[in-house]
């Protein structure tokens, strides 16, 4: 039988719209920053996925600049130096949700000292109040916030109220960034809308190419000092010669998502509804997270007390099914999820926690046959006394 992978939120499948893009790519002699002929077809296709990434999130092409992921764009994009709107400015906090990717959560430029942690609430939104509280405590302080939020969550999918959030910084005079990685291409996401200064993305979420990810920022007067220096590239904000390969996949790979967005999230949404009411009927006394909140349609996060994760995920590995517990990002370690910690999910849960998550080239079949597997190895677990029956 075929593989089944259901792991998109650590990457996703390439699009074949993404690869042909990429492999003509890699066919390709110039070098984006030489004037001949060879050097303006590289150029051309860097500057066509440049304006397909600013369209899809209602940016300008000019604020776009492209890196070699997200990772990088957050550590470009959390700086207390830069210039917004063509005034130098000097943030002095730096504000994170206790739910950030680990990318965000070690703060950038700024010194630890520095980081201020804001809790969210059991279901895994950020709490209002307690930011409120801190914006104050930083206005009484006489200190400016960068502010750093997520669009969603890549371990639960749950959304974040990016508008709520970014008019409280703005009111607090601070400068407010949001990770839309695992939103970008799932749902709508516009940069103007979120009121976002600064927002990165990440190609090979949405099935572009692993290595090339973007810092979108809202006006094309924002300077950040760079993080590479040397050649003018990406003028003068990145250097080093484009990865056009990867540039022109997740050009092609947002393309290819925003022309489906609504349908697909409507497809991903019945695809996930079928694949919970499917995991409560095997185990009713599962808990699903976030399910009470607005959600990523491709996510489902969900803990079988008593049992390990870990164990689960290998039993499911050589069953032909690639799921996730926690996070990708930290596979390897087998530490409690920080993200379901921080919801307030005793450890004792969420290490039996595990992460489904769907992309474009999921099937409704594929979630019948993991439903199956899945059926089987629970009870078995059961049988081993490894889980609590219902
Ligand atoms: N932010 C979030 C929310 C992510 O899920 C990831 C990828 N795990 C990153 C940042 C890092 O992205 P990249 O792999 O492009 O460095």
């Amino acid at each position: 039988m075929a593989r089944i992978y259901l792991d998109c939120n650590a990457t996703t499948p390439l699009r074949p719209e993404a690869q042909e893009a990429a492999s003509a790519a890699l066919a390709l002699a110039g070098n984006a920053s030489s004037v001949h002929g060879e050097g303006r077809d590289a150029r051309r296709r860097i500057e066509d996925a440049r304006n397909s990434l600013a369209a899809l999130v209602e940016g300008d092409p000019e604020a776009v600049v492209f890196t070699s992921g997200a990772t990088e764009a957050n550590a470009l994009a959390l700086s207390p130096e830069m210039e917004l709107r063509g005034e130098p400015v000097r943030c002095d906090v730096l504000l994170v949700s206790a739910v950030e990717h680990p990318s965000v959560l070690a703060g950038g430029r700024f010194a630890a000292d520095m980081i201020r942690i804001i809790p969210v609430d059991s279901d895994g939104v950020i709490d209002l109040a307690a930011l409120d509280r801190t914006l104050a405590g930083c206005s009484a302080g006489g200190l400016k916030p960068l502010a750093s939020v997520m669009a969603a969550n890549n371990e639960t999918g749950v959304l974040q109220p990016l508008r709520e959030i970014a008019d409280r910084v703005h009111t607090a005079g601070g400068v407010f960034h949001s990770d839309a990685v695992q939103a970008l291409g799932k749902i709508p996401f516009s940069l103007r809308e979120s009121g976002a200064d600064l927002a990165s993305f990440s190609a090979h979420k949405f099935g572009g190419p692993q290595g090339a990810g973007a810092l979108v920022v809202a006006h094309c007067d924002t300077r950040l000092p760079s993080l590479i220096r040397g050649g003018g590239q990406e003028q003068g904000r990145r250097a080093g010669t484009e990865n056009v390969v990867s540039i022109a996949g997740f050009g092609a790979a947002v393309n290819a998502a925003a022309s489906t967005l609504l349908a697909e999230q409507a497809r991903l949404v019945n695809l996930r509804r079928k694949l919970e009411q499917g995991l409560l009927a095997i185990a009713p006394q599962i808990t699903i997270f976030g399910t009470g909140v607005a959600r990523l349609p491709n996510t489902t996060c969900f803990a079988v007390a008593g049992i390990a994760a870990e164990t689960a995920l290998i039993a499911l590995d050589l069953d032909g099914v690639a799921v996730s517990s926690g996070s990708a990002c930290s596979s390897g370690k087998v530490a409690p999820s920080a993200v379901l910690a921080a919801m307030g999910v005793p450890a004792e849960m969420s290490r039996g926690a595990m992460r489904i998550t769907t992309g474009w080239n999921t099937s409704e079949k594929e979630i019948d046959a993991f439903l199956a597997v899945w059926s089987k190895l629970y009870t078995s677990l059961v049988q081993r006394g490894g889980a609590r029956a219902a």
